[in-house]
């Protein structure tokens, strides 16, 4: 493949698993016939981000650039791209290609790719260069028209950046498993992917409980959407949830006791996980086999069910909760996002970088 003419950009990356984030100089390559040069606006700032930068998941190569909730103007277009014009507001999520062959991606599910996360945002490998991809905390990025996505005209662009990922990771599951009206539904964990989780489960009708470590957080999940909050250190509010529960969303990103969440599943309940910790999560046997419980995970999304989350978003006016900050805080936000404290989304004004 002829290698395309690069041109370079503002970011921030982590030099190593221990440096804090800095200001350093990337190469991207000038638009393809089929590419979108994105200037970007906002990035939403994800756990993943964090466990990345650090090498939590073992597979981090450096520099890493992270960031995958990506919204921002085109400000140039390939000769060949149809969808997308100079101008528009766009966004990008968690992957930026895929094989496209394998039955996963024709079938739409781009996310669970045979070729794996090589399509990654960040952490993947460009198809032209076979360098690591580098994410959102930067200036501008391009990305091939296929996999952009349209923002909705009505949302506000830095409130609907974490859509692109804690938008479509709640949401999938929720669909998947056809939570509605008549279902109680739990979701555990009260950050980023969880307030969306929360916004989600009600606005599809069904009956939604909080789960979260954080007395502070009770107000705030009532206001999101959530019916009931349950404060999941105090036992005796876990032991009267016990046996009742249709379905439990698991957003937690750190060790925690997935078995206390099993017992509160009804009969063939299910607990998807979509959190990831560094760490196994010890299961017990009984908590599942007891009553048919199961137990699956859930990642992401592919590019048509995100166009369809943020159409639905734009439809019924939801969006992150979010903080803004500048560039230069990225490393305080990720020490606050690690206690937990952040409402509920920090968002980075690319702006700031300069
Ligand atoms: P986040 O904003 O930091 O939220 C995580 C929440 O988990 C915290 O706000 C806290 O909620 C709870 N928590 C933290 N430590 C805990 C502990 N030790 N025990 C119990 N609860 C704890 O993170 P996020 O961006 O939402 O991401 C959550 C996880 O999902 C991360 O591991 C991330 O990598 C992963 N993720 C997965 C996917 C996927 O496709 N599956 C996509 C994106 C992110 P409370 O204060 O309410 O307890
Ligand atoms: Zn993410
Ligand atoms: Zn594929």
């Amino acid at each position: 493949m002829a290698k395309p003419v690069c041109y370079s950009t503002k970011a921030f990356a982590a030099a190593s698993a221990t440096a804090p984030l800095a200001a350093t100089t990337i190469e991207r390559r000038q638009p393809t016939p089929t590419d979108v040069r994105i200037q970007i606006q906002y990035c939403g700032v994800c756990h993943s981000d964090l466990h990345f930068a650090r090498n939590e998941w073992h597979f981090t190569q450096y520099p890493a650039v992270p960031g995958h909730e990506i919204v921002g103007k085109v400000t140039a277009v390939g000769g060949g791209v149809k969808k997308f014009k100079v101008g528009d507001t766009v966004g990008v999520g968690c992957l930026v290609d895929s094989c496209r062959t394998c039955p996963s991606c024709r079938a739409g599910f781009e996310q669970f790719c045979d070729a794996g996360m090589q399509g990654g945002t960040y952490g993947g490998t460009d198809k032209y260069f076979g360098t690591p991809t580098l994410g959102g905390y930067s200036q501008s990025i391009v990305v091939t028209e296929d996999f952009v996505l349209r923002m909705p005209a009505n949302l506000n662009p830095a409130a609907a950046a974490p859509l692109l990922c804690a938008g479509i990771t709640t949401y999938s599951p929720l669909k998947h498993w056809k939570v509605g009206p008549g279902q109680k539904v739990g979701i555990v964990g009260l950050g980023g992917l969880g307030h969306m989780g929360v916004k989600f489960a009600r606005a599809f009708g069904a009956h939604v409980v909080l789960f979260t470590t954080s007395p502070s957080k009770v107000a705030d999940g009532k206001r999101l959407g959530a019916h009931e909050v349950v404060v999941s250190t105090d036992a005796a509010q876990m032991a009267a949830q016990a046996g009742s529960f249709d379905f439990i969303l698991d957003a937690v990103s750190a060790q925690h006791d997935l078995n206390a969440y099993f017992n509160l599943l009804k009969r063939d309940g299910n607990l998807t996980l979509v959190g990831a910790p560094a760490e196994p999560l010890p299961v017990a046997a009984f908590p599942l086999i007891m009553r048919r419980r199961s137990f699956s995970g859930s990642f992401i999304g592919g590019l048509p069910e995100t166009q369809e989350m943020l159409d639905f978003c734009g439809q019924h006016g939801i969006t992150c909760d979010i903080e803004m900050i500048r560039m230069d805080q990225i490393n305080a936000a990720y020490e606050r996002m690690l206690k937990s404290d952040v409402k509920y989304r920090f968002v980075i004004d690319m702006a700031s970088l300069k």
